[in-house]
């Protein structure tokens, strides 16, 4: 295991907490951070969320809860090889995907064609905001008060007019500067988790065969290894063994080429980090390859026919929910009725952004069925 490395982040010269907080006792600021990430609400509904596959298709599929559970386990194994703040990754990886929308993908896409006309609507601009403002559990602040390196690591991407508004944690996407190497490290640990469980679920849903995947190089090339050393193997374990190598390769990569990357930038200071070009980064083979794999996922199984009838339903759902709120906002629950009186769409935007997949289908049924209240 590395030693914690010079540009490291660490947690005893953070930037700090919006609302200042006394030190935590036995625990460092980001372990405070990770915990209250676990604590939040958001976080337990990640449990009834989804990327891909809509909640109830299946109990084996990945949800958003096991999705950044993943996410951090990966962040925190790459963190350690290169001597970062392993509890940072683990506390930004958990958040990452808070204020994802019900119905993965299309969710996020329909809330943002509803609210053209009112700011837009981004994931990680709303995860910033679940951490920010919607959480309400503490007496002394809105939010969970978080430092500012997990808030900065929560919002991967910005637009523009949106950072102008965010005052310092929008300022690096004005300065064109980078986070530091634990929100680098999360964010490709994201990448890393994703593409390879859409593989697995992907199978395991029939949705995409083994002879297609055959043909992308770095399944093939790892399969073949499989097939080599365990010929009599069949079924699942030949998917999962040719998938777990797959993982290791990437993070094994990932650490060689951000090592070399990190020694050729020689930084010595978090601040040095921020002004260098991204740090964390795959060797460019494993990046075309990455690449390929991208491609095979999103043309043969992102959409998939049945996948997009799926995709089609959830559009409906959150287009029709969100109009007949904005159309008559008494139809919210009461704890949204001050907040909608002054800020319409975007209190709107808030409770379906915060449902999950069943609790949006249920909701819409209550609004649009006659049989149901
Ligand atoms: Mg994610």
């Amino acid at each position: 295991m590395a030693e914690r490395a010079a540009y490291a982040a660490q947690a005893e010269h953070s930037r700090g907490r919006r609302c200042a907080e006394p030190p935590p006792a036995g625990r460092t600021e980001f372990q405070r951070d990770r915990d209250r990430i676990i604590h939040s609400t958001a976080f337990r509904r990640l449990e009834y969320k989804t990327q891909v596959f809509v909640n109830h298709e299946g109990d084996l599929f990945r949800t958003r809860l096991t999705h950044s559970l993943e996410v951090a386990q990966i962040g925190r194994a790459i963190a350690r090889s290169l001597g970062l703040d392993q509890d940072l990754v683990e506390a930004i990886a958990l958040a990452h995907d808070l204020g994802h929308t019900p119905f993965g993908h299309t969710g996020q896409d329909a809330l943002n064609a509803c609210m053209q006309d009112h700011g837009g609507f981004e994931h990680n601009l709303q995860s910033l905001r679940v951490v920010d403002k919607l959480e309400e559990r503490y007496a002394e602040f809105d939010g969970l008060n978080l430092t500012f390196e997990t808030r900065e690591g929560i919002l991967k991407h910005c637009s523009l007019p949106n950072a102008k508004l965010l005052g310092e944690i929008g300022e690096r996407f004005l300065n064109k500067q980078q986070p530091t190497l634990e929100a680098q490290v999360a964010d490709l640990a994201d990448a890393i988790a994703y593409n390879n469980h859409d593989v697995d679920d992907g199978l395991r849903s029939g949705l995409i065969e083994l002879d297609q995947l055959s043909h992308v190089a770095v399944f093939a090339r790892h399969l073949d290894e499989v097939k080599q050393r365990y010929p009599q193997l069949a079924g699942r374990r030949v998917i999962h063994e040719t998938v777990r190598r797959m993982i290791n390769t990437l993070i094994t990569d990932l650490v060689a080429q951000s090592t070399k990357n990190i020694q050729h930038a020689h930084p010595h200071t978090l601040d040095e980090v921020r002004a260098a070009p991204p740090l964390i980064g795959f060797s460019d083979s494993i990046h075309t390859e990455q690449r390929e794999l991208k491609h095979f996922l999103r043309t043969q199984l992102y959409q998939h026919y049945r996948v997009n009838r799926m995709s089609g339903k959830a559009r409906r759902i959150i287009k029709a929910l969100f109009e007949a709120f904005m159309d008559d906002p008494k139809l919210l629950p009461p704890q949204y009725q001050d907040k909608v009186r002054q800020d319409q769409a975007r209190t709107i935007a808030d409770y379906i952004a915060g449902m999950t997949d069943r609790y949006a289908m249920k909701e819409y049924r209550r609004l649009f069925s006659v049989e149901e209240l």
